[in-house]
């Protein structure tokens, strides 16, 4: 079999898909494009309307090619219904991805209970310096609109011994940028008796000179770690890179939300991490056009991006999710999503440039971790700033003057 895997979402998808091609890899050829083969893997996300409507164009596209179609990912469990009538010839949970090498076969899915994810193989990227090790599974959130939790269910930690080992076997391997991801990283441990700053601890440990990278967390949980969280943020093996949604900046959508926390909450903590480290980046997320969301809580969810000035800002447009209780909600018609994303994106534009301009002239060590476009590679700087620079070797620190900067990144 021939077989090419389509891989859709965040982090920990991108992670799934590196365990679904090398499991696929011990008994089949993978392909490198959808035309060379004959079975496809859809690794999908559920997370908005307009990614779920790409993945389903795309299964029908390869089966009316004659294709066989595996979709596996979020969808299945997000919105089955959706999943089921897609067309495709296997539907298989995320939770059972251990077994893609026998759906393959059309042997079908036994119900054998898969090792932790760290204990999976992984076929990574060889022309990478990034490693994504997923820490654990589900979250121990609420929060209205969201389908994801349906799909990832509650909070599953992976053992820590497995997650060093992993690490430890991707150090070796000569990866030296390590993305922690899950659904919510702040919740680690809490189901074994553990927590991610003294995941941290013993990572920092290991004899290698690397980089971590923590993935999201819900602010109500970071709130609970967060002093640990900021001892264990000291290490320089740690990105000084906090990725911290917010998601309204008005406390009544918040509280509609189910998120938990107050925006004075989220300030407060973003306050914290940059006395700690003033040379640090803060990434955030806002969902524009929340059933609930006036003009008045809108202008609120922009004046505190113009508070924060957050060097990262992922913006969605909100999209109702079957099962989820923002879904009985009256949906806002879409050009008042889109008029507000467009206000953000601009304001974004501004403080983007503004936040690194205070680089130009200085001289930064950084890692590279990837090929860029147009012969460049991608570094990343200690405070998890993108770099583009033109000479080094992938996986390797340099050190670096920045010449120019751009709103996303800088140039050296
Ligand atoms: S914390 Fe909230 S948004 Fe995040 S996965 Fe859980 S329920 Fe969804």
């Amino acid at each position: 079999m021939k077989v090419y895997v389509s891989t859709y979402g965040c982090t920990m998808n991108q992670g799934d898909s590196e365990i679904l091609r090398a499991l696929i890899a011990r008994r089949h050829q993978l392909a490198s494009t959808p035309e060379e083969s004959d079975t496809v893997v859809v690794n999908s996300c559920a997370v908005v309307g307009f990614t779920e409507r790409k993945v389903l164009k795309e299964v029908r596209r390869h089966k009316l090619a004659g294709r066989r179609v595996i979709l596996t990912g979020c969808l299945p469990k997000a919105n089955p219904d959706a999943a089921l009538a897609s067309g495709a010839d296997v539907v298989l949970p995320n939770t059972r991805i251990a077994e893609i090498g026998s759906v393959i076969e059309g042997r079908g899915t036994g119900d054998a209970t898969a090792p932790p994810k760290p204990e999976l193989p992984k076929l990574r990227h060889s022309n990478s310096a990034i490693a994504i090790v997923a820490i654990s599974e589900g979250c121990l959130g609420a929060c209205s609109y969201c389908a994801t939790r349906f799909a990832r269910g509650r909070l599953r930690s992976f053992p820590m011994e497995s997650i060093l080992r992993e690490v430890e076997c991707a150090l070796e391997q000569g990866y030296r940028e390590v993305q922690l991801t899950s659904q919510d990283t702040a919740v680690y441990g809490r189901d074994i008796s553990t927590s991610l700053p003294e995941l941290l601890g013993e990572l920092v440990d290991l004899p290698y000179e690397f980089r971590i990278r923590v993935g999201m967390m819900n602010p109500t949980f970071a709130g609970e770690i967060f002093d640990d969280l900021l001892e264990a943020f000291k290490s320089r093996k740690v990105y000084k890179f906090l990725h911290l949604p917010v998601q309204s900046g008005s406390d009544a959508v918040l509280r509609h939300m189910r998120r938990g926390y107050s925006v004075e909450d989220f300030v407060q903590l973003v306050r914290e991490f940059r006395r700690h480290f003033p040379d640090s980046t803060l990434s955030t997320d806002l969902i524009v056009g929340y059933p609930t969301e006036g003009e008045e809580d809108f202008r609120k969810s922009l004046e505190l991006i113009g508070e924060i000035k957050p060097e990262v800002l992922n913006i969605t447009r909100f999209s109702p999710r079957p099962g989820t209780e923002a879904a009985k909600l009256r949906d806002l018609h879409d050009w008042i999503k889109k008029e507000r994303s467009r206000k953000l994106t601009e304001l974004m534009r501004g403080i983007g440039l503004e936040r690194n301009r205070r680089y130009l002239g200085r001289r930064l060590r950084v890692l590279v971790t990837k090929h860029g476009k147009h012969g460049t590679l991608l570094a990343r700087s200690d405070a998890y700033r993108q770099v583009v620079v033109r000479e080094g070797k992938i996986g390797e620190f340099t050190q670096v003057k920045v010449r120019e900067v751009r709103p996303t990144y800088l140039i050296a």
